[in-house]
């Protein structure tokens, strides 16, 4: 197919000058706009294949031999195929964009079975590339005419200079119709190539007009250096359309692709390994300019999986060196919540990703005027690991001085710690946890093993709700069933008559029933001689895996008490225990009465009241034992 197109186009440029295009053309440096290679061994190059997904690079480039060819999916050829395959160019368009880079003057020969041919057809990528960079120009002289003064001054005010508009390629969309319409007509641009491009648009009456006008305008570029569309910023009050337009989808823009200031960083991003994502066009200027010469900006929609592969083979991302991604953001809700969503998307990036959020709720371009490069160069170099960002947001949302609070926080930040992709970290960031919130490592531990198998982490209902109003009663549910089963284990003889009375009903954490339940099995609490024996006994009797190892927990674990545990300790735990599930079911029973008809159901009605003044009797019976001179 591809030898059959080279001869069917072949006969419109000269075989000569073709070959001379081969010759003249490194097939290394077409490749690396696009693709970031690296030494293979033996003069050979390799990198992330353009063509299919991958993690290990199998993109191979022969410079000494002018061919590239991937082992992954097969695809491979010469500098003319990649351009063709990479950039869906046809042959021709291929062959004239790499004269063009190597300086040399393409001729054309005339097809002898028909008449002459003054010029070769362009292909339509190539045409609506041409429009743009005409576009460019006419946006480009447009920017120094009066009408253009608030443009002017919008630079101005976000730090940027005359030099600085010139690099970027800065413009104004005047205040007319047609202007740019007519403008590119005159220059042989066809009404249909325009409306393709996005650069026109039919009005009602059926005449073109400009698509952008009263605006700052932008030129994106992709990752090659073509314009294939424009960003477009509001800047008077009476224009009534969003602060931002971009080009539409067009054949040669994908927003969902482009990454603004790709083609000025990709060079820096391969060099050091690392890409900083910020929200608009000012902001990749600002970077570049507070020498950040990574940065790249999403346009008019959020950071998605294509961008990520566009940046992962630039970044050489691959198992075996993985490329940073920094996201920066305002310190906002909004920022915030873009951040935490990213999260979502960590899994599919095999490198590390960062978080650098600007303490004054600045974004860069702010950042730069209000404190100087050296502040935007400090927010990136003070950037966190995304999952610390995130544990951290969770966490900040908790009082972390109540028991409650650190629980809830856990069982909270638990799935996130769950989803880190890398394994070998975990362990490192369940330790972090533990030791941000105060707690235990083991409890984190189980929390995030049953996160990571779908389950919910701690005590359900029990946790949930708001801790008694009594300091001494302020243990969560479960954490009280965890001190009454070590009591149980460690201390038999002390607590088993107390432990073995209070029913094994009062116990709602799935794991301690079954504790609970392998203790009654074993003979019970009472019964036992304690020691090494005692232990073993219950584990042979627990049916429950998790249950069994948590045993070997329990006997070990130290009890929440200073010094050695006495009678008035297991009391006040027990208490604590029933005491739990007393005032729940007191909330119950009041809820229920509330329901009933006092009149009409005078019976239920007073048959309730008096197990609620019977429960309420018990709960502070409860209560005094719980406080038990505490
Ligand atoms: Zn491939």
């Amino acid at each position: 197919m591809y030898a059959e197109e080279v001869a069917e186009m072949a006969g419109r440029i000269r075989d000569e000058d073709i070959a001379l295009v081969r010759e003249r053309t490194s097939i290394a440096e077409v490749i690396s706009d696009t693709v970031t290679l690296k030494s293979a061994g033996g003069g050979n190059l390799k990198g992330l294949c353009p063509f299919h997904d991958e993690k290990s690079p199998s993109f191979n480039v022969s410079p000494a031999r002018n061919v590239w060819y991937c082992f992954g999916c097969g695809a491979g050829g010469d500098a003319i195929k990649f351009l063709m395959d990479a950039e869906h160019l046809s042959f021709v368009e291929s062959v004239e964009r790499l004269a063009a880079r190597a300086g040399i003057q393409l001729r054309y020969v005339e097809d002898d079975r028909s008449a002459p041919r003054p010029r070769p057809q362009q292909g339509q990528r190539q045409r609506l590339v041409a429009a743009h960079a005409a576009a460019v120009d006419f946006y480009r002289a447009q920017l120094s005419t009066a009408g253009a003064r608030r443009a002017r001054e919008f630079l101005a005010e976000r730090g940027f200079d005359r030099a600085a508009a010139e690099r970027y390629g800065c413009g104004f969309a005047p205040d007319a119709w047609d202007l740019l319409t007519k403008h590119l007509r005159q220059q042989g641009f066809t009404h249909d190539e325009l409306v393709t491009a996005g650069l026109s648009r039919p009005s009602r009456s059926g005449s073109l007009i400009d698509r952008f006008r009263r605006r700052l305008m932008w030129p994106i570029r992709e990752i090659t250096g073509d314009v294939i569309g424009f960003g477009a910023r509001k800047l008077f009050d009476d224009d009534d359309g969003p602060k931002y337009l971009n080009t539409p989808e067009t054949p040669i823009y994908k927003k969902s692709h482009v990454l603004y200031g790709i083609d000025q960083a990709k060079r820096e991003i391969a060099k050091q390994g690392k890409v900083v994502v910020v929200e608009g066009y000012t902001d990749v200027m600002a970077c570049h300019l507070a020498d950040v010469p990574t940065a790249v900006a999403t346009c008019g929609t959020a950071f998605g999986a294509d961008h990520i592969s566009v940046l992962r083979r630039v970044l050489f991302d691959s198992d075996e060196r993985a490329g940073e991604i920094i996201f920066t953001f305002d310190g906002d809700a909004a920022g915030q919540k873009a951040a935490l969503r990213a999260f979502e998307d960590d899994q599919r990036f095999v490198g590390r990703t960062f978080i650098a959020v600007s303490p004054d709720n600045m974004d860069p371009c702010e950042l730069r005027l209000a404190k100087g490069d050296l502040a935007v160069r400090d927010l990136v170099a003070r950037r966190e690991p995304l999952v610390d960002f995130a544990l951290r947001h969770v966490i900040n949302r908790y009082d972390l001085d109540t028991v409650d609070g650190r629980v809830e926080a856990m069982r909270r930040a638990a799935p996130l710690v769950a989803k880190i992709k890398d394994r070998e970290k975990r362990p490192e960031y369940v330790r972090k946890l533990a030791g941000d919130l105060g707690m235990e490592i083991e409890p984190v531990q189980r929390a995030v093993l049953a996160a990571a198998n779908g389950q919910p982490a701690g005590a359900p209902a029990a946790v949930a709700r708001p801790a008694p109003a009594t300091p001494s009663m302020d243990s969560p549910r479960s954490m009280v069933e965890r001190e009454a089963l070590k009591l149980a284990l460690q201390e038999p003889v002390l607590a088993g008559p107390m432990f073995d009375a209070v029913e094994a009903a009062e116990y709602r954490h799935p794991v301690h029933v079954a504790v609970r339940a392998a203790i009654a099995a074993a003979g019970g609490a009472a019964a036992a001689a304690g020691g090494a024996v005692w232990i073993e006994q219950v584990r042979d009797a627990c049916d429950d895996l998790a249950g069994r190892a948590l045993v070997g927990e329990l006997a070990v674990e130290p009890l929440r008490i200073d010094g050695e545990p006495d009678p008035r300790y297991v009391s006040v735990t027990m208490a604590r225990l029933q005491w739990g599930s007393v005032t729940g079911r007191i909330k119950d029973l009041k809820s229920k009465i509330q329901r009933i008809n006092p009149v009409s159901n005078k019976d239920e009605y007073f048959a309730l009241f008096g197990e609620l003044l019977s429960l309420e009797q018990h709960a502070r019976a409860l209560r005094e034992q719980a406080a038990g001179g505490l």
